[in-house]
């Protein structure tokens, strides 16, 4: 093997690494602009002088995860940390009994406002999925255990691997899954912003230890009382 080859291959996966990282962090703040002193007091994976390393620029590494890059909007955006925000969300959402639409919400003398929360998550149903996932993984470390810890030394050589091909589902997927299914399990319909201790997990429903591809047809929301119950599908 030609050490070029060899470089380049793990070049590409650890920037998956680093982009799923930047995110997984990216999500924990709001999608909002992070420094590297902020990354490195929150990511337990890799430290912001590997990302510099991936990406060049921090900015380019934040563009590529998607994360507004623009420090300037962060004075005031900070001011409301997310978990107060959530949990008003919460509070809303548990009042009106499902999830509040723009009118629902401004009807309901909220704290903050319906703008806060488009500007801050890229949008209203962004908010609330990001919220859905934020209830479902109050650890967020957890979730990622089953992500296997070291991808450069997990992959065949030589090989792209399609996103739909890994097992861990990217929270961008993640999301849709929650909004495609509107934010509960599909069997039971419970949902982590009516009930504490409810948490939705994304399944696969052609298990993925049988072929079934990590992509929206295949996956589905269910919380994690029916998820175990069905057995054998994680
Ligand atoms: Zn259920």
């Amino acid at each position: 093997m030609s050490f070029s080859l060899e470089r380049s291959r793990i070049d590409k996966l650890s920037k998956d690494f680093v982009l799923d990282e930047l995110r997984r962090v990216g999500a924990q703040r709001g999608s909002r602009y992070f420094t590297g002193r902020e990354f490195n007091q929150t990511s337990t994976k890799c430290k912001h002088t590997t990302v510099l390393r991936t990406f060049g620029t921090w900015q380019a590494a934040l563009q590529a995860a998607g994360i507004d890059s623009t420090p300037k909007r962060k004075q005031r955006a900070d001011a409301i940390p997310v978990p107060a925000l959530f949990e008003e969300l919460g509070r809303v959402w548990r009042l009106i009994g499902h999830r509040p639409s723009k009118l629902e919400w401004e009807a309901s003398t909220p704290k903050y406002s319906y703008k806060t929360y488009r500007e801050r998550f890229g949008g209203w149903v962004n908010a609330c999925a990001q919220f859905i996932e934020f209830r479902s993984n109050p650890q967020p470390e957890q979730s990622l255990n089953s992500a296997p810890r070291s991808p450069i030394i997990n992959k065949e050589a030589g090989r792209t691997i399609l996103e739909s091909e890994k097992r861990n589902i990217p929270l961008k997927l993640r999301l849709e899954v929650f909004k495609r299914d509107q934010f509960r399990c599909i069997f039971c319909g419970r949902s982590p912003a009516m009930e504490n201790g409810v948490a939705l997990h994304i399944d696969h429903r052609i298990p993925f230890s049988q072929g079934g591809k990590t992509e929206l047809e295949n996956l589905q929301t269910l919380c994690r009382d029916c998820n175990l119950g069905k057995g054998g599908a994680l």
